[in-house]
């Protein structure tokens, strides 16, 4: 049996940034949410992607911005009681699976993800019992009942050398689940035989190549950064292909003076605060001259803010439960990642 086919995904409308908001308004939000997480005794971390101000509130507040697995980590090893994760629900759900014992808060109960929405449990795991022969690998961007069915959790910084360790130990076949971008770059990158599903992050399946290669050619000093989750043709046109952490560590290190770059546009607070001289740009979406389609900015990721944010703090609403013995089959391949990566840092230091 193949992977299902495509179930189509409602996409809600992007949140509005409020304009009319003054300086001293925003700062007295600022203010007044850095006073709640001390007094709830929370620590906030927050996703690369979320609104810039908070980034800056975790930052500023002894927090952190992360891609979701460092979020979750982070969060795991911090000593307050309360973890507030800003982000979408499976970056939640991963920080409960991992700290079962803490209070875990979100802005935003519903700000969810397509890869996720696309995954639906019971489908995904009636396809994984048609394939008992296959390892089942599955990206973090998935609910927790989808994780209880894995046997590898894996994130885009380390799910190409997690199959190429499957692979190379007698070739082991592979389902994997959900992005099919994703899959298939692995796919190509490793010669695994894998099952890939049919799903995709609505934000990156709408970079395009022919837009790409039009600003290429304008900007030819430019270094093209893609993160994996978009179409074969637009990372074939990448100097870079990498994680969030990745594309953020190459803005600032390589020696360019310009990046374009294919990911969610919320990335852009740390990239400018990493390389503050260097020109970014926004590699082109689904929109036409002035009108645009999906600005790259992710729907859910959006409806994150600094009021939500205050108003879960004061009122103790949008708490993340999990079934506790789905927590406890999901938790299983998530630590088989961390341990991974924890064995694979040794070695990167052993070696340096
Ligand atoms: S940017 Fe894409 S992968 Fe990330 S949360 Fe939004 S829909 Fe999911």
């Amino acid at each position: 049996m193949n992977a299902p086919l495509r179930v189509p995904i409602e996409v809600p409308n992007a949140a509005v940034r409020d304009c009319t908001q003054s300086i001293a308004e925003r700062n007295a939000l600022m203010a007044r949410a850095s006073v709640l997480l001390a007094e709830q005794d929370a620590v906030l971390v927050a996703h690369y992607y979320t609104d810039a101000d908070l980034q800056i509130l975790a930052d500023q507040t002894g927090g952190n911005v992360a891609d979701s697995l460092e979020m979750a980590r982070f969060g795991r090893d911090h000593r307050a009681s309360t973890i507030v994760v800003s982000g979408v629900r499976f970056m939640g759900e991963t920080a409960k699976i991992l700290s079962p014992n803490k209070r875990v808060l979100m802005p935003n109960l519903d700000a969810t993800c397509s890869l996720d929405l696309s995954c639906k449990p019971d489908a995904f795991a009636s396809f994984c019992d048609d394939h008992p022969d296959r390892t089942v690998v599955v990206y973090a961007n998935t609910s927790a009942a989808v994780k209880a069915r894995a046997d590898w959790v894996v994130t885009s910084g380390i799910a190409l050398e997690i199959v190429q360790h499957l692979a190379s130990r007698g070739g082991e076949k592979i389902i994997w689940a959900p992005d099919r971008f994703l899959g298939a770059y692995i796919q190509r990158m490793t010669g695994a035989d894998m099952l890939i599903w049919h799903g995709s992050c609505v934000v990156h399946e709408r970079f395009k190549a022919e837009g790409l290669k039009q600003l290429k050619k304008q900007w030819p000093e430019a270094v093209t950064l893609v993160h994996p989750e978009s179409p074969p043709e637009v990372i074939d046109q990448a100097d870079v292909v990498g994680s969030t952490a990745a594309l953020i560590n190459a803005v600032k290190s390589l020696d360019a003076p310009a990046f374009i770059v294919a990911t969610e546009r919320g990335i852009f607070h740390k990239m400018r605060e990493a390389a503050p001289a260097k020109l970014l740009m926004e590699a082109p979406t689904a929109g036409e001259g002035a009108t645009c389609e999906s600005c790259a900015r992710c729907p859910w990721m959006a409806m994150n803010g600094v009021r939500e944010l205050i108003s879960v703090l004061e009122t103790g609403e949008n708490e993340i439960h999990i079934d506790e013995t789905v927590r406890r089959r999901a938790v299983i391949p998530l630590n088989r990642m961390l341990e991974f990566a924890k064995r694979r840092a040794m070695r990167v230091r052993g070696n340096a």
